[in-house]
């Protein structure tokens, strides 16, 4: 994950070696490496130099802590900073509903239908709740079906109704068939299409009035670096998400999207998906993603 950048703000850290103290001169080519490893891992620009520009002004402002030399300072700082720009900490999702209603948004081929199952198998065996997974995509029979296939591999139910054309209706009677089947969490599952378009956010958005989630998460392909950041910014403007899932972190060697989705929209990431597997989902600790990165 990421080898590319770790590799590179590992070379630009290791600039410093040797210098007694932290100044203007000796951290300028730091500074000039690190923004360019964030460049090229796809941050965008503007991102990259405030980064940097933060971490110039908090190494040089310190008073320097003795006990560290100026590469281990500057290693400490760029890490807060890194865990800083990624979100701070923690955040969990909001399951305080009766059921508590997960709206799943995002572009097709993002990992939604993949990440549905994995949310519910992860409440199911590590939070002990009763989640019923619900498809709404009424375009692809084929989603429907994959949703079901996920569902038996996770012994969690599905609720789909191949007979109507209308998200709403299915997603209301999904969640009124979790209230009378004592399901604690419903997590609905809607349709993507290849890119951003009028069609699709308005079906999300009127989902999403409809039911009224406690919990709407947008899922997106961080290998897509800042498109993922673009699709995120135009999604968050219809529906003023709760978070975001970052999926295929398993291929993505540059971490781009990672690192500015949360400077952008300002909501966090509240999990991963690093493989197809089931069990493939972790919580997001930036702290962890920041320790990750810098190797
Ligand atoms: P949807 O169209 O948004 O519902 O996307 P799918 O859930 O069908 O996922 C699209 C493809 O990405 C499938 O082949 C998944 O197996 C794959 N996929 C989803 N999440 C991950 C992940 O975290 N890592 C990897 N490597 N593949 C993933």
């Amino acid at each position: 994950m990421f080898d590319n950048l770790s590799d590179k703000l590992d070379k630009a850290l290791h600039i410093l070696k040797g210098h007694g103290s932290i100044t203007e001169v000796n951290v300028a080519e730091t500074l000039k490496e690190i923004r360019r490893a964030l460049v090229d891992a796809d941050v965008n620009y503007k991102i990259a130099k405030d980064f940097t520009a933060t971490v110039k002004e908090k190494a040089l402002g310190q008073d320097v802590l003795k006990s560290l030399k100026p590469g281990q300072l500057l290693v400490k700082i760029v890490k807060d900073e890194l865990t800083e720009l990624m979100g701070g900490d923690a955040e969990g999702i909001n399951l305080s509903g009766n059921p508590s209603v997960i709206l799943m948004s995002g572009l097709q081929g993002s990992g939604k239908t993949t990440f549905s199952g994995k949310l519910a198998n992860f409440l199911k065996t590590k939070k002990s709740k009763k989640p019923l997974l619900v498809a709404c995509d009424v375009y692809r029979p084929a989603a429907i079906n994959q949703l079901h296939v996920v569902g038996d591999q996770i012994g969690v139910e599905v609720y789909s109704d191949k007979l109507t054309n209308d998200p709403v209706a299915i997603a209301q009677a999904g969640i009124a068939h979790a209230k009378t089947n004592g399901f604690n969490v419903v997590i609905i599952d809607t349709a993507g299409r290849l890119a951003v378009d009028e069609v699709m956010m308005t079906e999300i958005s009127t989902i999403h009035k409809a039911i009224q989630p406690q919990e709407t998460l947008f899922v997106v392909d961080s290998m897509t670096g800042q498109d993922a950041v673009n699709t995120a910014k135009a999604f968050n403007d219809v529906l003023n998400f709760d978070g975001v899932i970052l999926t295929k972190l398993d291929g993505d060697t540059r971490g781009g999207a990672a690192i500015s989705i949360k400077s952008v929209v300002n909501k966090p990431i509240k999990f991963i998906g690093t493989g197809e597997k089931m069990e493939a989902i972790d919580v997001f600790y930036p702290s962890r993603m920041a320790d990750r990165i810098l190797g």
